[in-house]
């Protein structure tokens, strides 16, 4: 349940001053995800806040992890949103804004069925929610319904809950 997977991050996150870049305080979930009833835990909060999801988008690349597992609790499709270059063409991308220069997000083109399904978002953390929005954004542009977003950890002052605000958006952890 929710106080279980909130008690397990909050014990088992490592957290990184300045990385990786300075001035930022990086959450490290790893130790989260290796732990067992911390994995599992955390992937039935995730999948509760969805039930209802036919595919899971986890983010590349924490997300797939997570994605993973969701989509096998929830018996839904899954599918891996990648950075730029990794997939073969004809691909569907979305570029977003970083705070220096831009990335890139991508998914297959015209062939994972995507149009009218309710898809579930899924990563790791929520900081700003540009890759989440952008995420969101190419999934549309493939004609799925967002029906959610779903996150471990949240970090509040970074303004990603507003910035998602059309989307319900589900985090085990705020800091
Ligand atoms: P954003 O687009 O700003 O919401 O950043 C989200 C992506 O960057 C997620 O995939 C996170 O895994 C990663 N990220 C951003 N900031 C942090 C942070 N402080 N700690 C851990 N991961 C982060």
């Amino acid at each position: 349940d929710n106080s279980s997977a909130y008690d397990v991050v909050t014990r088992l996150t490592r957290w990184a001053d300045d990385f990786p870049e300075p001035g930022v305080r990086f959450a490290d979930l790893t130790p989260v995800f290796s732990d067992a009833a911390g994995f599992r835990v955390v992937v039935d909060a995730l999948a509760a806040s969805a039930p209802d999801a036919e595919v899971i988008a986890a983010v590349d690349a924490r997300g797939f992890l997570l994605g993973g597992g969701v989509a096998r609790e929830l018996g839904s499709g899954v599918v891996a949103v990648r950075k730029a270059g990794k997939l073969p063409p004809p691909v569907l991308a979305q570029s977003y804004t970083l705070e220096y220069g831009t990335a890139t997000l991508e998914i297959p083109a015209d062939v994972l069925g995507l149009d009218g399904r309710s898809v579930l978002v899924v990563d790791d953390v929520l900081a700003t929610g540009g890759t989440i929005e952008a995420t969101a954004r190419l999934l549309e542009s493939a004609g799925a319904v967002v029906i959610g977003v779903a996150v471990v950890l949240e970090i509040a002052v970074l303004g990603g809950r507003r910035r998602l605000g059309k989307y319900p958006l589900t985090s085990l952890v705020t800091v």
